[in-house]
């Protein structure tokens, strides 16, 4: 260890790409720190629903310092976890590979072979998350399965590939997954409610596998503490390490704490690592590309809540998302549930409204109750939405982008050019309709999807992602950030083109990839 620094080096959040960093570079021989401004939390301190706002809910100015963040745009609602393991905490767990287009399309397309580069690295993915395919299928993957059957898509319906222990139900036994180096594991009780966190040690979060394994080898994870600056020491290009400033989150009058690290890998998320990197591009690093917060991506997504007025139909059984159907070579869907209890979003839930045109949409909105006003009311007024309803998740690797970029109250998003994410795709409300009416329900959507046409997303992705060079992306094909050295983005912003599938498979193994190119200490 160079006698100048604190650390080799500094990782800037503990989600899918921070987690493989932090083992990664610890197994090289690195000393490294991890700092993450969410809480680290045992399976007890998580909410048992998510109506327990305080645990539940992102929100530190009103000492909500729960797992799940709601970010407003002008053209996205975005969803992402916070805390140690970052999105691991509240996601659905769920693994697949994208379809051979994702690695064709956007500005990396002609950097690597990814397909088959990426390869061995999904599979190390998957093992590392702990894998396998989900072996029970509750209510509304069976009702998937039927619609499956009843739109020609039979054999297009697939048990998903997930994050999860399955050993016996409630039985704690010695880590299965890494020869007793990992903690111990508990079997999945099917509850459900692996979106509000995993209260029964049976989902495989990054802190029960990369991270455990990377403290063992040493890293130290600093939780509650929020990076503010990374400044290069001496030259500009930053070979000669960076001062990284950073405090306790949240706190107005926090003293600040700064430290010196060789090198900074940047995996905060892109509602984190963005904004960060916008903010620094303005003072400490000036020669960040001026592609940065550009070609953010949505996954071409629709959230469609159906609930069901069936009262034999749990909808909460079974894990967070079970099964999928490729609906066409473009669109992919799942069912997704919380667990009993969890009835959080009815509060902002409104009929789903197909009018492009806010004045159509509207009228419409006023006229539709009206159409079946028993079966609205009821709708509702279900005694218990997560047991009445399931969610449909709607993905295309289709593109679309917007802008993120810096606003006078804080970050904003623009529409420069092409096509951009919509609340409308005609193919997601076709399949919520009719699912709708298999099982007996309505569809509804967020509010603000249906007043101002804003759709949302669990999936956001890019910003920073890779190019040839520094007129086309802010980082190479192996993550490094140009004009700066030993300087790497490692999370959801590198992701160049939409996968069309859930994200957290691809990150976790295009971070793998970027770490297998940083050499061993003893050999750098
Ligand atoms: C409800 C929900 C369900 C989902 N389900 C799935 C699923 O089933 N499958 C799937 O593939 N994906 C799913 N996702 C998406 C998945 O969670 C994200 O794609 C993934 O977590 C992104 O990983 P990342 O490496 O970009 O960073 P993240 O996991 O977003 O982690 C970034 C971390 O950095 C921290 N951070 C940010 N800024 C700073 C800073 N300045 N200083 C210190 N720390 C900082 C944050 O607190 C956060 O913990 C889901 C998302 C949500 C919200
Ligand atoms: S279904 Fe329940 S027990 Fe199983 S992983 Fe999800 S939250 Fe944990």
């Amino acid at each position: 260890m160079d006698k100048n620094f604190d650390y080799d080096y500094v990782i800037i959040g503990s989600g899918f790409g921070g987690s493989v960093s932090a083992l990664r570079l610890s197994e090289k021989g690195y000393k490294v720190l991890v700092i993450e401004k969410g809480r680290w939390f045992k399976d007890n301190d998580l909410p048992k629903t998510n109506w327990n706002l305080r645990k539940w809910l992102w929100f530190p100015k009103i000492f909500f310092f729960g797992i799940q963040n709601v970010a407003f745009f002008k053209h996205a609602t975005i969803l992402n976890g916070i805390g140690v393991g970052g999105g691991s905490l509240v996601y659905a767990n769920t693994l697949p590979k994208p379809k051979t287009p994702f690695f064709n399309h956007g500005s990396w397309a002609k950097l690597a072979d990814w397909e088959s580069e990426l390869e061995p690295f999904y599979e190390t993915a998957w093992k590392m998350l702990g894998a396998v395919e989900n072996p029970y299928l509750g209510e509304s993957d069976k009702q998937f399965q039927k619609l499956a059957k009843d739109i020609g898509k039979e054999n297009s319906f697939y048990p998903t590939k997930v994050s999860i222990y399955f050993g016996e139900k409630d039985v704690t036994v010695t880590d299965p997954y890494f020869k007793g180096e990992g903690p111990d594991r508990t079997g999945c009780v099917l509850c459900g409610s692996c979106m509000t966190g995993c209260r029964h040690n049976a989902k495989n979060t990054l802190d029960k596998n990369y991270l455990h394994l990377a403290q063992k080898k040493g890293a130290k994870i600093i939780s509650e503490h929020e990076v503010i600056d990374v400044l290069p020491i001496n030259k500009e290009d930053g070979s000669e390490g960076y001062t990284l400033t950073f405090k306790k989150t949240a706190s107005l009058f926090g003293k600040k704490q700064s430290i010196k690290t060789k090198g900074v890998i940047f995996s905060g998320g892109v509602l984190g690592t963005i904004p960060l990197l916008l903010k620094l591009k303005r003072a400490s690093l000036p020669n960040i590309s001026a592609r940065l917060g550009e070609m953010v991506r949505t996954n071409n997504e629709a959230l469609i809540m159906n609930v069901s007025l069936d009262k034999d139909k749990d909808m909460s059984d079974g894990i967070a998302i079970g099964s999928m159907i490729e609906l066409d070579e473009n669109s992919h869907i799942e069912p997704v549930r919380y667990g009993n209890g969890s009835g959080f979003w009815r509060a902002s839930a409104f009929p789903m409204v197909s009018e492009k045109n806010w004045f159509k949409r509207m009228i419409k909105l006023l006229i539709l109750p009206f159409t079946d006003p028993i079966k609205w009311l009821k709708v509702f007024f279900v005694k218990d939405f997560a047991k009445s309803t399931s969610v449909i998740l709607f993905m295309q690797h289709l593109d679309s982008t917007l802008k993120l970029k810096k606003g006078l109250l804080g970050m904003k998003s623009e529409i420069v050019k092409g096509e951009t994410p919509s609340a409308f795709i005609p193919e997601a409300h076709d399949i919520a309709k009719k699912y709708s009416k298999q099982i007996n329900g309505k569809s509804l959507v967020l509010s603000l999807e249906t007043i101002l046409g804003t759709p949302s997303t669990a999936h956001i992705l890019g910003g920073a992602v890779m190019g040839e060079n520094t007129e086309q992306g802010v980082i190479d094909k192996n993550n490094k950030v140009f004009a700066y050295e030993n300087m790497f983005v490692c999370d959801g912003s590198f992701i160049s083109a939409n996968p069309g599938v859930n994200p957290a498979l691809s990150i976790t193994a295009i971070a793998e990839r970027a770490m297998s190119k940083i050499p061993k200490k003893s050999e750098a």
